[in-house]
Parts: structure tokens; C-alpha cells; sequence
């Protein structure tokens, strides 16, 4: 009856969004979403920040520049700065989210057709986005030191791809959904392929701060200073997200002048700008250093939290599920040593009150239909025990 737009003729809303339904189940218990544990947000930290931000009336219940509000982009250019990446605040754009970051990012750059590379098995609204806006999406394989870099150069120097790629996305950082980290090599070479091939590097990096082992590695960002000729073709996404809190929806992004000040005309129409409310908020948490003093709380009880799912996967299910120990982040990304399909399994899981994400849900193609992903960020230690159980029992 409408004429929609092609892209929205017959879309597929998000797969791990469809699963939410399942939550209302009494007792379940959901290593689904990639959610942060609810008891771990700093409410005395972030209440303090509103009250403050609350007597700052014009600048936080006015329209704010669309750029973001000068104070929050200051504190996100120390915050930077104390990550291993000196930056200003004119250097970055605060976004509704850094999922917003993205879909501007590809209205500028993306136009129907354009090669697109991407890490496989990859965040679903990534793969979501690009197939709304007509990319022609070229994945690529990762192992546990995160994407092939060596397959890359392989398809750059062979020269077999359909286009010269305009950008390639990757979560180098305890990735969504492998919980993998790019090794150092692997960044300088990849880095390397950039500037050479003139590609833009997207590099998202909404988890580095949930490091809980081994020492911390430079961003690409970080270390584009040290590969010549590269530092202008990465735009690094980030976030409070996972930090701070998903609802303040602070995210930002750094890139290089020309793509920002485009990225900041698309953004005028798409929300003129992000919420100058929980901006000031964030701001002010910012300001007071909370972050620093909240941050090792949370790191401490993911660092529990997946040794207590890794520990009871081992000691449970031994036989039915393989799988590599995360450093960091949320996630750890597994598979049924049966070959079994992981959305079969997961029905009869479900049955037993435990849930997870069947791994299809992050492949473009060539899906393994064995993989699954466990986020143990949300539940607490015991219910993670209770929960593996509970998985294990579904094995029949
Ligand atoms: N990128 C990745 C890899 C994510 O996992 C998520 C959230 N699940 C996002 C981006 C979006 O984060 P934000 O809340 O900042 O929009």
C-alpha cells in the first residue's frame, strides 16, 4: 500500500532484539544482551552529576551546538588524552551513541554499491546498517588475535575485490561478538594496508577500558601516529556506554577535519543535537573524576563475572562447548563441539530458563551455525554458575 524506499521494502529488524521477549520468562537467566550490569552503574556518581548539570539551566535544557556541548567535549578530549591518544576537543564529535556516530559516518562516505570491508562474525547493527544503506559488504575471517590481516593484504595485492574498498570496520578491542583483541602486529599492518590502499580504518572502541588481563594495547588511533601516512585514514568510535551508562547516550568520534564537519551537517538533520541534558551530566561526571574512581569497580566484577562463566563451562560442559578465555570486554563467543545447530539448542535452553545468542545473528555469510555468544556482563556470579548448569541440563 506505501511506497517504501527500497532498503525498508521488507527489513529485518535486529535477530538479538527479537529475544528480548524471552526475558519476561520468571527465573530466566540471559547471557543474552550485551548489556551492562544494571547494580554496577555509579547512581550516587551520576545523581551528584545531574544535580550539578541542573543548575547549569540554559546550557543543558537549551539546543546545544550540534558538535556538543564545549565542556563535555573537553573532558572526552582528556579522557583521550589519558587513553594514549593526545587529542582536541575540535578534533571530536559527540554523538547520540557512537551507534549514531556510524550511520553518519557511512551517510557521508557510504553510497550504494561502495565495497565495504568487515570483520566475520561482526555486531549485528553494523551489518544492519550497511545493508540499509546499499554496501556492498565484503567480510573478512578473524582468530583469536582478531581480524586476518594477512587475508586482507592477500585481497588488497591480488586485486580481486569488486571496487577499491571505501572502509573497513573492525572492533579491535575484546571485540562484539569474539571478545578478541587485534594483536600489535596485526594494528601496524593493518595500518599499514590503509595508508597504502587509501581506505578508511573504522576503528569502534566502545570496550577498551574492561581490560581485566595483559597489558593494554595502543588503539589504532594511538598508534597511527607511528605508522607514516595512515593517521588520516582512521576514525575511531567511542563511548559511555559501557562505562558510564547506555542512557546517557553520550558517544563521540574522531576523524579527520573533513569527514567531521560533513559528519556534523548530517547530524544537524538527523537530530540537530545529542540530548545537551545527559551531556552536562556526563560532563560533570566527567569533571569530578568519577569515571577513575568507578571504572576498576566495574572492571573488577567483569574480570569475576567471566572467569565465573569461562570456570563453569569448563568444569560443566567440557565436552559439549570450546571456547577462548576474553582479556576484556563482555563477551566470551563459543562453539558446540557437536556441530549442533546453536538455535536448535538454544530452544531447549530456553525450556530450562537460561538464554544466550545464537551465533548466526553475526554473520553476513558463511555462518557457523555452531557458534554462540555468551555476554556474562549482566548477570551476577551465581547465576552465571546456576545458568551454565542450566545449559548443561539442556544437552539432554
Ligand atoms: N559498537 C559495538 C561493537 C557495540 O557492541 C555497541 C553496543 N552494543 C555499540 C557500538 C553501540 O554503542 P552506543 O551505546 O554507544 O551506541
Amino acid at each position: 500500500m506505501f511506497a517504501f524506499t527500497p532498503a525498508f521494502e521488507a527489513p529485518t529488524g535486529s535477530p538479538i532484539r527479537e529475544l528480548f521477549k524471552y526475558l519476561a520468562q520468571p527465573g530466566m537467566i540471559s547471557f543474552a544482551g550485551g548489556y551492562p550490569a544494571t547494580d554496577l552503574f555509579d547512581r550516587e556518581g551520576l545523581d551528584a552529576a545531574a544535580a550539578r548539570a541542573s543548575q547549569q539551566t540554559t546550557a543543558c535544557l537549551q539546543y546545544g551546538p550540534t558538535d556538543g556541548l564545549a565542556v563535555l567535549k573537553d573532558q572526552l578530549a582528556s579522557l583521550m588524552t589519558r587513553r594514549g591518544t593526545p587529542c582536541a576537543a575540535q578534533d571530536l564529535l559527540v554523538t547520540t551513541g557512537s551507534q549514531q556516530g556510524f550511520d553518519l559516518l557511512l551517510r557521508v562516505m557510504v553510497a550504494a554499491g561502495d565495497v565495504v570491508l568487515v570483520e566475520q562474525p561482526a555486531y549485528p547493527a553494523t551489518l544492519q546498517a550497511l545493508k540499509l544503506q546499499g554496501a556492498d559488504v565484503v567480510t573478512l575471517p578473524v582468530d583469536h588475535d582478531g581480524l586476518d590481516v594477512a587475508t586482507l593484504a592477500a585481497l588488497l595485492d591480488a586485486g580481486t575485490l569488486p571496487r577499491v574498498p571505501k572502509l573497513l570496520y573492525t572492533v579491535p578491542t575484546f571485540a562484539n561478538p569474539t571478545g578478541a583483541t587485534l594483536s600489535l602486529e596485526r594494528r601496524k599492518a593493518l595500518l599499514e594496508l590503509a595508508a597504502r590502499y587509501r581506505f578508511l580504518i573504522v576503528e569502534d572502541d566502545p570496550y577498551g577500558d574492561l581490560r581485566f588481563d595483559g597489558a593494554a594495547l595502543p588503539s589504532l588511533l594511538a598508534l597511527s601516529d607511528q605508522v607514516p601516512g595512515s593517521r588520516d585514514w582512521v576514525v575511531h568510535f567511542s563511548s559511555l556506554s559501557k562505562i558510564v551508562a547506555p542512557g546517557l547516550r553520550v558517544g563521540w568520534m574522531i576523524a579527520h577535519a573533513e569527514i567531521l564537519r560533513r559528519c556534523v551537517v548530517a547530524k544537524q538533520t538527523v537530530d540537530l543535537c545529542s540530548s545537551p541534558w545527559t551531556q552536562a551530566i556526563a560532563a560533570e561526571y566527567l569533571a569530578q573524576g568519577s569515571l577513575e574512581r568507578h571504572l576498576p569497580r566495574i572492571v573488577d566484577a567483569y574480570a569475576r563475572k567471566c572467569r565465573a562463566l569461562c570456570d563453569a563451562l569448563e568444569t560443566q560442559m567440557p565436552e559439549h562447548v570450546a571456547f577462548h578465555r576474553p582479556a576484556g570486554g563482555m563477551f566470551v563467543w563459543a562453539r558446540l563441539k557437536s556441530d549442533e545447530n546453536a538455535a536448535d539448542y538454544l530452544r531447549a535452553c530456553i525450556e530450562k530458563n537460561v538464554m544466550f545468542v545464537p551465533g548466526a545473528a553475526f554473520y553476513k555469510d558463511k555462518v557457523d551455525p555452531a557458534a554462540l555468544r555468551l555476554s556474562f556482563a549482566a548477570p551476577g556470579v551465581e547465576e552465571i554458575e546456576v545458568g551454565v548448569g542450566r545449559m548443561g541440563a539442556a544437552m539432554g
